[in-house]
């Protein structure tokens, strides 16, 4: 396995792969600041994949990488809605999450915040005819802001991200 890894990153190499690039610097100096000054330097979110292929998590797992290191703008991630700031829905809606993102959703704070992450909450696709659905796939909350895509990469979602904070008060 060792020897596999260096033969995939031969010496120095991985360490030029981890470079940020200029947009990435603005974005992370841009998120940090405005998550300084709208929610006191920590913004907690809560992710709900209420039928996904799981694509989407795995771009938002990304963020939390070396590379996009999305920690460092003061963004967390819970597993306890009533200390989100706000709750990332991805994927449709199925029949058998409904129950529990109705839950989750009556329990998150007020101003309720909600974005969708990646087509599938708005358009449906591309498993609109599945036999799972609820309310034909789409997502029953009100929702503020929608970050589309299938899915949509890290640098996508932190620039959205940024766009959608730049409006909330
Ligand atoms: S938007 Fe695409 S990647 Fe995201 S959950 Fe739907 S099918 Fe998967």
């Amino acid at each position: 396995m060792l020897k596999l890894f260096r033969n995939e990153f031969p010496s120095g190499q991985l360490k030029k792969k981890l470079v940020k690039d200029g947009e990435l610097k603005r974005l992370d100096r841009e998120l940090k600041e405005l998550i300084k000054e709208k929610f006191s330097s920590k913004l907690t979110l809560y992710i709900l994949d209420s039928g996904s292929c799981s694509g989407c998590e795995l771009e938002l797992q990304a963020l939390f990488n070396p590379l996009y290191n999305i920690s460092n703008t003061g963004i967390e991630v819970t597993y306890t809605i009533q200390d989100a700031d706000i709750l990332l829905i991805s994927g449709l809606m199925t029949e058998n999450m409904y129950v529990e993102a109705k839950m989750i959703y009556e329990q998150l704070k007020e101003p309720k915040r909600v974005i969708t992450i990646g087509d599938c909450p708005l358009f449906q696709a591309p498993f609109k005819n599945s036999f799972a659905l609820k309310n034909e796939g789409k997502n029953p909350f009100y929702s503020e802001y929608a970050i589309l895509g299938c899915p949509p990469e890290p640098k996508t979602i932190m620039r959205e991200l940024l766009k959608y904070l730049k409006k909330v008060g």
